[in-house]
């Protein structure tokens, strides 16, 4: 029920939306829910931390703390004093900068999961589980391989931000994503419009989140020493 513009449009700072649902927050004086007819804010979630930002209307203005989807319903919890009607029109204004680095990070982690592939180390032997894209951004595999292989992912991470290769999506069914993906991550939610993700020249996967148009504004990618134990493999990345 409320529309997504942050699935078509990655680049929105600023968005008019009207208010449907106002509900308090029984934990915590002055922190409201509030449901939105469209937000341009990106609910936690894919490993992707919540945006944050502001809304506002006349003689009020709200602090976005965190984004959160439950029972279908994107709920922006939001600080501040009372908040206007139902039906009343709101500005709303993402934290770019947070927003930005989280997208940077995201995208980061699936050129760094493009490079596993393209390297023939992915989805087999090493299948994609769980990945963090926060501040300490992770990536967990199931599988382990034999070898060190630090250093040669890192080079053809890089070498794929180099090329500077669009991501582009579209609206993707299950069916859809089956056929198309290179594979399907465990535990995909069916509760969410997902999105087939494609990286030019490389491949695609099933995605939700928030991307950069092209590689070259992740930045330079470096790996940390991989671990490797249980049966998982656990790569660390970082941006620069
Ligand atoms: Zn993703």
């Amino acid at each position: 029920m409320t529309s997504l513009l942050y699935l078509d449009n990655s680049y929105l700072k600023e968005m008019e939306a009207t208010i449907i649902e106002i509900a308090r927050e029984p934990e915590g004086p002055q922190r409201w829910l509030l449901v939105l007819d469209k937000t341009i804010f990106y609910p936690r979630g894919g490993g992707q931390a919540t945006d944050q930002g502001f809304l506002f209307a006349d003689h009020w203005k709200g602090k976005v703390s965190q984004v959160l989807q439950k029972e279908g319903k994107i709920l922006h919890y939001v600080e501040g004093d009372q908040p206007p009607s139902v039906g009343t029109l709101v500005k709303g204004v993402l934290d770019w900068d947070r927003r930005y680095l989280n997208m940077r990070l995201h995208s980061a982690g699936h050129v760094v999961d493009f490079a596993l592939y393209l390297l023939g180390y992915s989805p087999f032997p090493l299948m994609p589980f769980k990945g963090e894209h926060e501040k300490k951004p992770m990536i967990y595999y199931q599988g382990i391989i034999e070898k060190d292989f630090q250093e040669e992912l890192e080079k053809k991470a890089n070498e794929l931000v180099a090329q500077d290769l669009s991501f582009s999506f579209r609206l993707a069914d299950h069916q859809e994503l089956e056929r198309e993906a290179i594979y399907l991550q465990p535990g995909l939610p069916k509760n969410k419009p997902l999105r087939l993700l494609t990286l030019q020249g490389v491949g695609s996967v099933a995605d939700g989140g928030t991307q950069v148009h092209s590689t070259s504004e992740v930045g330079r990618i470096s790996i940390l020493p991989i671990e490797q134990k249980d049966g998982m493999t656990l790569i660390r990345y970082r941006i620069s």
